[in-house]
Formats: C-alpha cells, structure tokens, sequence
C-alpha cells in the first residue's frame, strides 16, 4: 500500500479526469491514502467539502488547511483574523489531518517578505496550538526560514518537494522534519533523505513523473515515485512501500 502525501485533486477544474477515475487509477496502483492539501482559505474549504464527500464513500482521503505564501495578497490582509477563525472550525473536521501547505516563497519576482512572514507565523501557531502536523513549501527561502521554524514547538511535519541543497536537508533532517519526494526525482539531480525519512507524494496535478512527462499529475502515479526510490535505494518496492507507507502514518495519523 503506498500514500500520496501531498496533492490536489479537489479542484473539479484542474485535474486529470473525474474524481471517480483518479480514485479508481489510484487503487488500481496501489495508492490507497491520498491527502489532499489546501492552498487558500476558499481551496482549503474545497478540499474539506472534497476529502468529507469522498470518505463518506469510502475512500481514505484526507485534507489539510492551507495557505500558500504565493496565494496571500495586500487584499487578503483585512480578512487573515477572520480566515484564521473560519480555520479553527473548519479542522475539526473528522477528514483533517494537518496545515498546509504553507510556508516561504522567494521565486518570483513581487513577493513581500513581510506578508509572507506575517501569515506563516499565523499558520504555525494554529499548527503549534492544535497540535496538527505541517505540510511545509519553502522556495528559495531556507534562510529566513528556518529562524521563524525553531521559535515553534510542532509535532513531526514533513518538508514538501524538497529540491534544495545539501545543507538544507541536512537542516531538515535534524530538525525532524520528514521529506517530501515526488517526481522531481525522476528527472530532476537533487538531494535525497534516507529512505527511513521520506514520505512519497505527487503534488498532482504538478511536476508529474517519469514516463508521464507531459501530462497531468494524479495520484495513482506515487507508484511511479516508489518504483524509482526501490531503484535509487536499492532495494524492493515492497520495502519503499512499507517504510514511506508507516512514515506517513505515524506523521498524519491515517
Ligand atoms: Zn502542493
């Protein structure tokens, strides 16, 4: 059994087929935990609606609350207190199991460290306060990242698609966090965690794996991610399943 830590399939517009289809393709390959992660106040509440649907039916999905540094704008300011508010409600849910994704994003031209930072230090100390494990997206931002990181007490988080330097995972990994590996691996040279600290993800319906290059992410492809981990590990499939499948248990409690 393999878990997709981090995707987004809520979003009926953006994705590759019907909801029925991507759960089908990903049991299908073995795929049977899907967390879906929220990015904005509106798409949090989506995956929400999605992940309460879905498991009514019988699927074993699961949604985070986020708010991705990218999605935060001078209009969306006035609203944080009442979007944090609406948060607080919003994770009870029986479906939620995390924040995220949040986190710093220094890539694009126009981003304000200051807003950035005055929403990540909001999401943590919801995270840090219900005790809910963090899906992490830091680009390009590990310095001021990390400051801001140690001035909080959270349980076991994971650091998602990590493509950063040597030193940072290093970083990373003593402070706990877990990685997040998707398909970047597949085509990208980056730096890799001990296998006994990934967890497997796809970020569908982005950065979709080798030999799907070209198309739309799903889930389903995690075993696409697993297949090239055995390899890049050395070891069985069944071996990446097991230990990436009990990391993201003990992480998010599924
Ligand atoms: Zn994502």
């Amino acid at each position: 059994m393999l878990v997709d830590t981090h995707t987004h399939i809520h979003d009926d517009k953006d994705r590759a087929g019907s909801a029925e289809e991507i759960f089908a393709h990903s049991h299908m390959q073995g795929v049977d935990k899907i967390i879906t992660i929220g990015t904005s106040p509106k798409d949090s509440l989506n995956a929400r609606d999605f992940a309460e649907k879905w498991a009514a039916k019988g699927e074993n999905i699961y949604w985070t609350y986020g708010y991705h540094p990218n999605e935060y704008y001078e209009k969306d300011r006035q609203n944080l207190a009442d979007d944090i508010k609406i948060a607080l409600e919003a994770i009870k849910s029986a479906q939620n199991v995390g924040i995220g994704e949040i986190g710093l994003d220094y890539h694009f031209d126009g981003y304000d460290v200051q807003m950035q930072r005055e929403l990540l230090l909001e999401m943590l100390q919801l995270a840090q306060d219900y005790r809910k494990p963090v899906s992490f997206h830091v680009r390009d931002a590990f310095d001021d990242f990390w400051p801001i990181f140690d001035n909080f007490r959270l349980v076991t988080s994971v650091m998602h698609s990590f493509s950063d330097s040597k030193k940072n995972l290093s970083e990373a990994l003593r402070r706990d966090l877990y990685i997040g590996v998707n398909g970047l691996s597949t085509f990208a040279d980056i730096a890799h965690a001990p296998l006994e600290r990934i967890v497997l993800e796809t970020d569908a319906p982005y950065l979709t794996p080798r030999p799907f290059r070209g198309t739309m992410n799903k889930p389903g492809y995690v075993r696409n991610i697993a297949d090239w981990a055995a390899e890049y590990y050395k070891v069985e499939l069944g071996t990446v399943a097991s230990i990436t499948t009990k990391n993201a248990q003990n992480i998010f409690n599924i």
